[in-house]
Order: structure tokens, then C-alpha cells, then sequence
């Protein structure tokens, strides 16, 4: 671990590159990336493009595979450091805070060498493919095939929720490759090069008119042995580690919906005049108490991956605390910009209304606020892990528990 003046220099670095790149947290409400951009894409490349350059992407990935080759240690002063930032990188948050940390942690040194350079710099973005049309919750039931064929996979099925593949350049794709095995036993994942043909991507449209989600079919769909990450029929832990990635990522990284917004709340009520009202002043108490909270859990979350261990069901407790969190942050932004939050006037916006920016911007959040109690497991499924993993409360029943995933009914 670094001394005290080397920590202070790292600091220095990583605040100069947000001066000079990001707007601060506080800052008045702007619209973000615009239009034009609805995904965020061109800002993410320029921003984690610009990282890579000032040697501060992939802080912990060794650098000879493209990171900065830095400690777990550098990587949580970068959190904390760059967490009072405006960081444009929620285009990347899959690729970045799941698929890179397994493509680390389970690719052979090929794997690592053809792909993570590429990925660290937002130069490739990559998703995660679990969840199917019948596999949710229980997406150990997929049905997605993998078949072997020579020295190639072929690879048939459907998923579904997948977060930007419409944008994506690969999938780490969890499937079935023995269906003799029970549902856990037979599965495997794979690095898909989502161009390859066979491969159809088509974009769901959400009530906001965003395009976040897709539904990701494969055709005989062919690409090589070697992109199996980790062992056949070994996916089911790499799944389990990847979700874990997922729910410390939701629940204790930095930036995106899991953001301190308290500054930029406080600031918002008093530019609005809201900041007399007793259950304004009451809710930002309130969220500023449960932030608190929340910044201690991800801190001891984060103090076991920088120890080097894959976090466990307290990845589960990060996760619900994020999700709690964003709620609570929905209820107290709509409390400050009342009536704003359901219509707002694009005129208004050009004429540099401020109540009509902060309506836009903060109804975005609203929407998207329940997803976090969905996305990485839901709420209910991290309450399931927490009551039997941490409490010690009996298992679910499981009537097919052992039996060949082939014999088990299905819809
Ligand atoms: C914002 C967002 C992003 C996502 N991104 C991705 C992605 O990139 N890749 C991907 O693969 N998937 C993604 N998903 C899908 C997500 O993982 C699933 O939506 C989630 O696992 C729930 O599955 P389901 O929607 O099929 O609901 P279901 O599993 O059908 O659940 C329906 C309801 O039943 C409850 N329930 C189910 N089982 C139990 C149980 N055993 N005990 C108690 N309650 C239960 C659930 O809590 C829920 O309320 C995303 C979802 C969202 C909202």
C-alpha cells in the first residue's frame, strides 16, 4: 500500500483530470449528453478514451493488458475522489464494472490479451446476457444452447433485458451445455462478438421513449472454442461471480444512478425557492442520513474486493441499500420540483428555465429508479440471499432439487 504523500499525489491527478474534463457534482442542472446522443456513447468514449490516455482507466488491471496496473487501493481513492464528479460513463457501466472485472479475473492470458486493452478504453463495449423470456429470477432455468460442433460453438436461443447490446460489440453470454446435468450443473459462458451472424439485436422502447433494453436472439450463431471463458459447465459460479460484480457495481461504485445527490438536491431547492418547505427540509435530511449510511456499506463492501476476495451475499445487502437508496432519492427530487416532474416545456428549456430542466432531468431519474430494484436480481431475490446466506433462514423449497434440467417442467 502506498505512504500517505504518494496517496496525496494520486489524489491530485485524479481531481486535475475532472477538472479539466467533468462538471462537478452541485453544478447547475444541465441536460447531459443531449439528444442527438441518447445513449450517452460519444461522451462515454471521449470520457474513459481521455482516462485511458492520463493513465487512470483500468486502475487495477494489470498493464500489460491495456489498465494502469495500479492497486486496489489507487482504485478506491479514484472511486471516492471522483465520486463529487459528473462522470459521463453510464454507457460503459456494464462493460466496465462487470464484463472487464471476469474477463480479469477468468480469461486465459489470450483471452486477456486479444480483448481487455480494447474494453478498458471504451474502444469495445461489452454486455451481459442472462436474463430469457422464461429465466429471470430463476435464470439458472435458461434454455439458451451451446453445442458443441468440431472445434466451434454453435449457439441457438433468446435472451432478453439485455442492457445496451444495441450499442454493444460483445455479450458474455451464459448458456446451456448440458441439459442431462441439473439446472445449475450444465451451464456455460462465453465471449459472443455480438456482429457475428446470426446475431439479431432489436431494441425495446420504454415508456420515456429511451431505447435502454433489447432482446438479443441467435440463430446458429458460430464462433470459436477458445471463447469459453472458464470451464464447460463450470458457468453457473462464473455467473454467480459476475452477478456479485453487478451488485457491488448497482450498490457501491461511484457514479451513475448511485451517486451522492444530496449536494445537487440542496443546491436545486434553493434555486427553486423550495428550501423553506418543512418536508423538503425534512426528506434532505433524510436522504443525506441514508447516504451516509450507505457510502459505510459500500466501503466495507469495497474493502473486501480490494482484498482480493469475490464479495459474497454482502454484494446482495449493497445492492438492496442502492436500490432503497435511488427510491428515496426519486421521492425527495419530486418533492423539490413538484409539478415539474410530470410536464415540462422544451421552450422553456431553451429559454434557460431552470424548473423545466431540473423537470426533464429529474423524471429521467424517476423512471429509471425502480429498475435498480430489478436489475442484478430484484429486491426480493437479494432479501432471499441476505435471509439465507447471512441470517442463517432456511432455503427455499425446491421440489425438482437435484433432478436433469431436462426433466423439469417448464412453460
Ligand atoms: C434496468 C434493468 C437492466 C437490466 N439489465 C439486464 C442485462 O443487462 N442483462 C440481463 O441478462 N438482464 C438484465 N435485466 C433483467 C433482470 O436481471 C431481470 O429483470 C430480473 O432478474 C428479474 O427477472 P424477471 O424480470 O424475469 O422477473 P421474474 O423473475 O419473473 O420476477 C417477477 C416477480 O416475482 C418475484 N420473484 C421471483 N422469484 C421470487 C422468489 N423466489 N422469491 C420472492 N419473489 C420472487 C420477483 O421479485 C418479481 O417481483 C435488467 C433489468 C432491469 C430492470
Amino acid at each position: 500500500m502506498s505512504g500517505p504523500s504518494e496517496d496525496a499525489v494520486f489524489i491530485d491527478r485524479v481531481e486535475s483530470f475532472h477538472v479539466e474534463n467533468c462538471r462537478r457534482i452541485g453544478d447547475s442542472v444541465s441536460k447531459g449528453s443531449g439528444h442527438d446522443d441518447p445513449d450517452g456513447l460519444t461522451a462515454a468514449r471521449a470520457y474513459q478514451g481521455a482516462l485511458a490516455d492520463a493513465g487512470l482507466a483500468g486502475i487495477t488491471i494489470p498493464f500489460e493488458y491495456g489498465g494502469a496496473g495500479l492497486t486496489a487501493h489507487h482504485q478506491e481513492l479514484f472511486t471516492q475522489t471522483a465520486a463529487a464528479w459528473y462522470r459521463p460513463d453510464s454507457a460503459l457501466s456494464i462493460s466496465h464494472g462487470m464484463c472487464l472485472p471476469m474477463l480479469n479475473q477468468y480469461g486465459t492470458h489470450e483471452q486477456k490479451a486479444a480483448y481487455i486493452a480494447d474494453l478498458v478504453r471504451g474502444a469495445t463495449i461489452w454486455c451481459q446476457m442472462f436474463s430469457e423470456p422464461g429465466a429471470g429470477s430463476d435464470v439458472a432455468g435458461l434454455e439458451t444452447r451451446a453445442v458443441l460442433d468440431g472445434d466451434e460453438w454453435t449457439l441457438d436461443g433468446q435472451k432478453v433485458w439485455t442492457s445496451g447490446a444495441h450499442y454493444c460489440d460483445f455479450g458474455l453470454v451464459v448458456a446451456r451445455t448440458d441439459p442431462s446435468l441439473p439446472k445449475h450443473q450444465g451451464l456455460s459462458m462465453f465471449i459472443v462478438d455480438l456482429h457475428s451472424p446470426g446475431v439479431d439485436v432489436r431494441p425495446l422502447v420504454q415508456m420515456s421513449g429511451a431505447r435502454g433494453f433489447n432482446e438479443v436472439f441467435f440463430n446458429d450463431v458460430r464462433f470459436p472454442q477458445t471463447n469459453l471463458l472458464g470451464e464447460v459447465n463450470q458457468g453457473w459460479s462464473l455467473a454467480v461471480s459476475m452477478l456479485m460484480f453487478e451488485r457491488v457495481s448497482i450498490g457501491a461504485g461511484g457514479g451513475g444512478l448511485n451517486a451522492k445527490r444530496n449536494p445537487e438536491l440542496i443546491q436545486l431547492a434553493q434555486d427553486l425557492g423550495r428550501s423553506d418547505d418543512r418536508l423538503v427540509r425534512q426528506a434532505l435530511a433524510d436522504l443525506y442520513i441514508h447516504e451516509e449510511i450507505k457510502d459505510y456499506v459500500a466501503q466495507r463492501i469495497r474493502a473486501t474486493v480490494a482484498a482480493g476476495r469475490v464479495p459474497g451475499p454482502e454484494g446482495s445487502i449493497a445492492k438492496l441499500t442502492g436500490a432503497l437508496l435511488a427510491r428515496r432519492t426519486r421521492d425527495t427530487a419530486m418533492a423539490i420540483i413538484e409539478t415539474s416532474g410530470q410536464a415540462w416545456s422544451q421552450l422553456d428549456q431553451q429559454r434557460q428555465n431552470l424548473r423545466s430542466a431540473a423537470g426533464e432531468k429529474w423524471s429521467n431519474f424517476c423512471y429509471n429508479a425502480a429498475g435498480i430494484s430489478l436489475a442484478g436480481g430484484t429486491d426480493e431475490v437479494q432479501r432471499n440471499i441476505i435471509g439465507e446466506r447471512v441470517l442463517g433462514l432456511p432455503k427455499e423449497p425446491d421440489a425438482f432439487k437435484g433432478a436433469a434440467w431436462q426433466d423439469v417442467p417448464r412453460n
